[in-house]
């Protein structure tokens, strides 16, 4: 029995998330920030957080709890640190206080810059970016490391180390100020294996058994050099003799090509993803003969939403990889991060749907009991398999899921019904005459600041000090003030502001139909900066007209034109947790038609501009290319669906706060938006001159303020990167607005900036007028 045990199938976890049932560690991280909090109280919070975590984890039936995947701020960051990767700005402060100095990386100091924070993958985590150059010299740090396997271990646990790996870790960097940005950071290789090398010799001495090097990078198309080196990386890993066994994680997506790399890597370990487009690992390790007497950790519970499992159908995935590797164990996809703690905590949620719901504790007896009846059978489980029938076939059956009005309606959708009647030059010459607008038109991308008055005054109607009359009331005169602001600062098209919107995602899905709300359900976005993404769960539709009335509100205030102002299908989907019981593009297309009618009465109500943003709509491009044309069809498709309901003279407005749209930009036309405003300040209006390169024939707002830091520029600025625009986008097809929404800025700083804005937009105006071409 002994030896049994190590080969029949366990249970485990690749990470959990880190902050507490009680955001202790958020709480505890900012106090230390503001000096409220000791070190020494913050790293007893933190021990504390992951003795609970390993308690739970264990009790629950996981053998091998994972160590290190806890963090202060960034895994990602974490490793930086253990590899000793520090940048020289930040080499003194790390020097003289190594917690002080990790926060001065992550949130940057007076005289030194953070880390530049950016995606981690397709999720909504954000990582700080390692930066390296040819001088990066590393060294093993395993002070992290070792530290919190030996704190596992003296709670009597079976610990497994995680780290991020080497090659994913080359891949994410780039390379450091005043390095030439064409230096590759692979280059660096040779001289980053020999600190693993180190790292794991440490790990092995502090008693693990198995370590696990993390390579989500291996899920994204690679070239045949990269598979190479994957190859390389984990041959002279492979062979160290001092060492734990090596458990190589891919997570997110399928492995690919990468998969056979793995499978003849002299590793003891591969994880793998079953869920999502990670199934086809299914197919493909039985074409690469499987893993003959490697483990294979096989994520079949979905780690990044937060539906229960089809237990029976994760038993089946289970039973055939059986035969394919020396060791099955049953994990989740991938970390846990990417999921709430707790779904019992949600004690205001219908009970009949919050047995649909599965965070990570839920997630965790998943696994377990998948593991026990792929030991003992299924039999062994029988009541957790009925009560996970019963859970789906509740789903299945409910109401909130099954809408006959909503899908009859998608199902009557026609593909004219996604395409404007008219095409974009008869729009064109429809929407000046209507709109009658001076060259260069001037507008904002739709928020102004959220001020500390607005988020109290939200806080205040939530705890019931205000009712909603008043706290109404004070949204109206924000928006007054805001119109009126504008007027005067003589803007061509004017927004309401958006006083009234907490996000612009929830502020929506709490009005739809289909979609829930957690009190719990926080997700770490970055740092201390936790989210609170909406489920949608069922049926989406749209019992009330959800911007209307802000709308009529702030144009009965003025001549000039205010923009309708709506989020996007695709970014009410990308930031929420999404059903997934039925194809996305069926989800969208409902999301889509309930949009449309808020276009449609926008119309109605007198709006001649409409915006519909989309921020999300590159970064949630699936990681394989070959996935990327099915996401872009329904992408595309649900954008126009919600905006070709409307005459020829309504102007269709769409906002994206990014500047690189390499393989999208055939997306962005397909969107058929009469105007698209970007980001473009930063990148001296480069977007401009590629669009114009791609042949984009609409209307161009490329930003001319970069809204992401305090600084106000000059209108001299904005003179020169109007000319830049206007070198690639005709002056007739131009527009003059910031990067993005105002939300985060103080009306100081937006004042002034908008002023220079306009100020830019009559100095060219009138040196076109007096160009003799002009
Ligand atoms: N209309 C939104 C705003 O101005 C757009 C925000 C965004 O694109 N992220 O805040
Ligand atoms: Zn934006």
């Amino acid at each position: 029995m002994a030896t049994s045990s190590t080969t029949t199938p366990q249970a485990t976890v690749y990470g959990y998330p880190r902050q507490g049932a009680g955001r202790e560690l958020k709480k505890a991280i900012e106090g230390y920030w503001a000096g409220r909090v000791t070190a020494e109280s913050l790293h007893a919070t933190a021990a504390g957080l992951r003795r609970d975590t390993w308690r739970r984890l264990a009790d629950a039936g996981i053998r091998e709890v994972p160590a290190g995947d806890f963090s202060l701020y960034d895994h990602v960051l974490d490793a930086t640190v253990a590899l000793g990767a520090i940048p020289a700005r930040h080499r003194a402060a790390v020097e003289a206080d190594p917690l002080d100095g990790y926060f001065a990386m992550a949130r940057g100091t007076q005289e030194a810059a953070p880390l530049e924070m950016t995606k981690w993958f397709d999720t909504n985590y954000h990582y700080l970016v390692p930066e390296l150059g040819p001088d990066t010299v590393f060294a093993a740090n395993p002070a992290k490391l070792v530290g919190e396997l030996r704190e596992a271990v003296a709670l009597g646990h079976t610990a497994r180390p995680v780290l991020l790996g080497p090659l994913t870790y080359l891949l994410l960097a780039k390379p450091a100020p005043g390095v030439a940005a064409d230096f590759q950071p692979v280059t660096l290789l040779d001289r980053l294996l020999p600190v693993y090398a180190e790292l794991l010799s440490d790990l092995r001495a502090a008693g693990a058994e198995w370590v696990q090097l993390d390579e989500p990078a291996l899920v994204q198309d690679r070239t045949q050099a990269e598979l190479n080196t994957a190859a390389r990386v984990y041959r002279e890993l492979g062979v160290l003799t001092d060492r734990p066994k090596i458990l190589v994680a891919t997570y997110f997506d399928r492995a690919g090509e990468a998969l056979p790399v793995l499978a003849k890597a002299p590793i003891e370990g591969v994880g793998l993803d079953f869920t999502g487009p990670g199934a086809a690992n299914l197919a493909d390790l039985a074409s690469v003969g499987g893993l003959p007497g490697k483990r294979l950790v096989a994520g079949v519970v979905d780690g990044r939403n937060i539906w229960i499992n089809d237990l029976e159908k994760s038993l089946a995935t289970l039973a055939t990889l059986l035969g394919l590797a020396g060791r099955v164990d049953v994990a989740a996809s991938c970390s846990l991060l990417h999921v709430p703690l707790d779904a019992t905590a949600e004690r205001d949620l219908d009970p009949q749907v919050a047995r649909w719901l599965a965070f990570a504790r839920q997630k965790t007896t998943e696994i377990t009991t998948l593991a026990r009846g792929l030991r003992e059978g299924t039999f062994a489980i029988g009541a957790e398999l009925a009560a996970n029938r019963a859970g789906l076939a509740s789903r299945a059956a409910s109401a909130l899921t099954h809408d006959p009005a909503v899908r009859a309606r998608a199902a009557a959708t026609a593909a004219e019904d996604a395409r404007r009647a008219q095409a974009y030059p008869e729009r064109a010459v429809a929407q000046r005459a209507r709109l009658d607008l001076p060259l260069l038109p001037t507008t904002t991308i739709g928020s102004f600041p959220q001020t500390t008055e607005l988020r109290t005054a939200r806080a205040d109607l939530r705890a019931g000090r205000i009712d909603d009359g008043t706290y109404q009331d004070r949204m109206r005169a924000e928006v007054r003030e805001v119109i009126a602001y504008q007027e005067k600062a003589g803007l061509d098209v004017l927004v309401h502001g958006e006083p009234e919107r907490n996000d612009m995602v929830q502020y929506f899905a709490e009005q739809l139909t289909g979609y829930l709300a957690t009190q719990h359900g926080w997700v770490q976005s970055y740092g201390t900066r936790y989210v609170r993404p909406p489920v949608l769960a069922g049926d989406i539709s749209r019992p009330h007209p959800m911007t209307v009335d802000w709308y009529r509100y702030a144009q009965d205030l003025t001549d000039r034109p205010v923009k309708g102002m709506l989020t996007g299908p695709v970014t009410m989907l990308a930031w929420s947790f999404v059903r997934d019981d039925q194809p996305i593009g069926d989800t969208a297309r409902q999301v889509a038609l309930a949009l449309r009618d808020e276009v449609t009465d926008l119309e109605a109500a007198g709006a001649a501009v409409i915006q519909v943003d989309e921020p999300a709509l590159r970064e949630t491009l699936p990681l394989r290319a070959a996935d990327r044309p099915g996401y872009l069809d329904w992408a595309t498709e649900s954008f126009r669906l919600s905006t070709s309901g409307v005459r020829a003279d309504t102007q269709i407005h769409t906002h994206m706060c990014y500047a690189e749209f390499g393989e999208i930009m055939v997306a962005i036309d397909e969107l058929d938006a009469d105007v698209i405003s970007l980001e473009a300040a930063r990148s001296h209006m480069q977007v401009a001159h590629e669009l114009a390169g791609a042949g984009y024939p609409r209307e161009v707002g490329p930003g001319v303020y970069d809204i992401h830091s305090p600084r106000v520029p000059s209108t001299a600025e904005a003179v020169a990167l109007l000319r830049k625009g206007l070198g690639a986008i005709p002056a007739g097809r131009l527009w003059v607005n910031p990067d993005c929404g105002l939300k985060t800025r103080g009306w100081p700083e937006t004042r002034n900036s908008l002023e220079h804005l306009v100020a830019a937009a009559r100095q060219v105006r009138q040196e076109l007028a007096d160009s003799p071409t002009g």
